[in-house]
């Protein structure tokens, strides 16, 4: 299947509830994730990827309720 709009997701859960925090003039971006936190320069845009990463951040989620 091809989409023309790139998708874009989180590197560590896999959401696509992200977007681009800029800077300052000088500085890198940064990505930032609404959902897990996540900051960094890099996403992904691989859906099946993010779907596996997705899976494993919420089994994760699920073993820390056991605090
Ligand atoms: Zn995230």
């Amino acid at each position: 299947m091809k989409d023309k709009r790139v998708m874009k997701f989180c590197p560590r859960c896999g959401s696509t509830d992200i977007f681009w925090a800029s800077g300052l003039p000088h500085l890198w971006g940064l990505w930032e994730c609404r959902e897990c936190g996540y900051r960094g320069p890099f996403i992904i845009e691989d859906g099946k990827l993010a779907r596996k990463i997705r899976e494993d951040y919420l089994k994760k989620i699920q073993k820390n309720e056991d605090y």
